[in-house]
């Protein structure tokens, strides 16, 4: 089978079912932009070299450690070569927490900035490099917009917990203690990228991650609340050849074309 383009999934979460998560909210995502989007038309993998992960974990990533520096150099070589890639054409989705309350991110929040000046620098003198060598350097540009950071803030339980209704069945389960709380954040859901450390704030903890993103997940609400959820997929509505892979997904026309 043909897929219509790669979605590869990184994150620096490294609970088990941690990318299975951000795979799962991804594609709400896409399907919240388009409500035709096919996910099936779509090949999500995870990060493809095992002996990588460890330069994925949040404190090496943005790390600028001399010791550190040969794994990024070389996680930073893979996730260019992925982005080269273009049958069928290749994304790269970066997950990292804010770790910053939302309203805060300006004045605190270093991950994103870290990212862009270290990671996207580095990966875009890898894709510079073989670009030139192909003649191709105008491609420069197009290439790079294929790498898309992931952030919630405070982390992605500021997102998954955006499914009140199967956190208040969960909680029932659980402790049963914070209807409340879950009522509270009904009435103003920008409240949740407020919390720090959600996940010691409700019972569920970080283990109910992939239920919430899954069934009955509420990508409209979330993005109504106008706070992490809602920047995130703003940045992807950006990437025009985003938008075109995942109407490719139901449009065969246009994917022809
Ligand atoms: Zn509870």
């Amino acid at each position: 089978m043909t897929y219509d383009f790669e979605a590869h999934v990184l994150t620096e979460d490294s609970a088990s079912e941690a990318q299975e998560v951000v795979e799962t909210l991804l594609k709400k995502m896409f399907l919240f932009m388009d409500g035709r989007f096919q996910s099936h038309r779509v090949d999500f993998r995870p990060l493809g070299e095992a002996r990588l992960k460890i330069a994925t974990l949040p404190s090496l990533w943005n790390s600028s450690e001399a010791a550190h520096e040969a794994v990024l150099r070389d996680l930073g070589q893979y996730i260019a070569t992925q982005l080269l890639r273009s049958e069928p054409v290749t994304f790269v989705f970066f997950h990292f927490d804010g770790d910053s309350k939302w309203s805060e991110r300006l004045a605190s929040g270093i991950n994103a900035p870290r990212f862009e000046s270290r990671v996207r620098t580095r990966i875009r003198n890898f894709v510079r490099g073989i670009l030139s060598k192909r003649g191709e350097e105008d491609r420069l540009e197009q290439v790079m917009k294929r790498l898309r950071p992931l952030v919630p803030y405070y982390c992605v339980e500021s997102w998954t917990y955006q499914n009140l209704d199967r956190a208040r069945a969960l909680c029932e389960q659980h402790c049963g203690e914070h209807a409340d709380l879950l009522d509270k954040w009904g009435h103003d859901r920008a409240s949740v990228d407020e919390v720090e450390q959600p996940w010691a704030a409700l019972c569920l903890g970080k283990l109910h991650n992939l239920d919430l993103a899954g069934a009955g997940f509420p990508a409209g609400e979330a993005y109504g609340a106008g706070a992490s959820y809602w920047a995130a997929v703003e940045s992807l509505q950006e990437c025009d050849q985003l938008l075109e892979r995942i109407r490719a997904t139901w449009d065969r026309d246009y994917s022809a074309g």
